[in-house]
């Protein structure tokens, strides 16, 4: 099989496994517990935390463990809404969110909040002057993802967050960086609320985390009871997932010049070669070296996907998440209709090699040459 579909998730690494399976055999000791086999549990999982916090480069006590990525967004929009109670109701956001982030403006919508959601442009860019016009005195969040999951755009989140300063310092700044993650200093970008998901760098699925910066005071309870994460999200840790998380995230930060280096590579190459394809197009203007969106512009993509599976290829039409409807973020860029029918998404790994786009390439190539375009 070739697994070209990187950013709905990742293999994981025999070596992160390993350090899981440690962990549910040998480790499993419950870090609340008071004898020395929890409070040992107790320590490791704060040197898990310092792991992750080191990819992220930010404070450790700063960084809260999640089961998820959707959780971190779900959190951070509702802690960033409720701080800012007596700001106003107004959250500003992009029409390429993930749904983790608009099907949860959604619920707050309902609950009385007022959502502006900014359009991207053909390319699927969206500037920080853009998002910094619709901050109002009454904005009480912006979320502005750091990754386009689908094309691979970079938002200027840093931009944003200094001329938040100005414009509103009271506005809090989250952002999904779950397709970033691994690429930037939380430091650097400047956001009240940074969202990770483990399992898209080779950690376990179920385990993520959520950056909360000083700015946030107290910040709101995501789940009230045993008082884990420092009272802010209770529930027994994960520990085997947040082990394997740790061990991801170690393998990352050791790799990173080194992988970054090998995906600028490839991304460029395999932009080449899929637009040597007759009917090929680019879609976006996506710069995160791993995420690479193209259209068989007149092919329907759902079909492409399903044909190229046949053959043994993993790619996706847009967002795994969306399970075959029409993905709205392709729809904002507002494409032509044969365009935007065709649009499929490759994602790579540290991993993937050139042998490996080959043979996508020729897939697709059949694919061309078999069918009759729809459209
Ligand atoms: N945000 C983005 C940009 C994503 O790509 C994803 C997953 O595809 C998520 C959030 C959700 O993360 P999780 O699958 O960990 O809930």
């Amino acid at each position: 099989m070739i697994y070209l579909d990187h950013a709905a998730t990742a293999p994981v690494p025999r070596a992160v496994a390993d350090a899981m399976y440690q962990v549910l055999t040998e480790q499993y000791g419950n870090p609340s517990s008071q004898y020395p086999f929890g409070s040992e549990m107790k320590k490791r999982a704060e040197s898990w935390r310092q792991a992750v916090a080191a990819l992220l480069d930010c404070p450790a006590d700063r960084l809260f463990f999640t089961s998820c990525g959707t959780e971190g967004d779900n959190w951070a929009l509702r802690a960033a809404v409720w701080q800012n109670r007596h700001v106003g109701n107004h959250i500003v956001t992009t029409a390429v969110e993930h749904s983790a982030v608009l099907e949860c403006c959604k619920w707050l919508e309902r609950e009385g909040c007022e959502v502006t959601c900014l359009a991207p442009d053909q390319d699927g860019g969206i500037s920080a002057e853009q998002v910094l016009e619709a901050v109002r005195p009454d904005t009480a969040a912006v979320s502005v993802m750091l990754v386009n999951n689908e094309l691979g755009t970079v938002f200027p989140v840093a931009d944003i967050a200094r001329g938040l300063a100005a414009r509103n310092p009271k506005t809090l700044l989250h952002t999904d960086a779950v397709q970033g993650l691994g690429t930037f200093s939380a430091k650097a970008l400047g956001a009240d609320f940074v969202t990770v998901s483990a399992h898209k760098i080779g950690g376990p699925k179920g385990a993520g985390a959520l950056y909360i910066g000083p700015r946030v005071k107290n910040p709101r309870p995501l789940l009230a009871g045993g008082g884990q994460e420092r009272g802010l999200r209770a529930g027994t840790e994960a520990t085997a997932q947040i082990a394997g998380f740790a061990k991801a995230a170690e393998l990352r930060l050791e790799n990173r010049a080194r992988d970054r280096a090998r995906l600028e590579s490839l991304h460029a190459y395999a932009r080449e070669e899929l637009l040597n394809i007759p009917d090929m197009v680019p879609v976006g203007a996506g710069t995160a070296p791993h995420i690479l969106s193209v259209s068989l512009a007149g092919w329907p993509s759902q079909n492409i996907v399903n044909d190229l599976g046949a053959q043994g290829v993993c790619v996706s039409a847009g967002s795994a998440c969306h399970q075959g409807k029409p993905s709205h973020v392709i729809a904002a860029l507002k494409l032509p209709k044969r365009v935007a029918a065709g649009v499929i998404r490759l994602s790579f790994g540290p991993g993937t090699t050139e042998a490996e786009v080959d043979a996508c390439v020729q897939a697709l190539r059949r694919h061309h040459d078999s069918r009759m375009p729809m459209l």
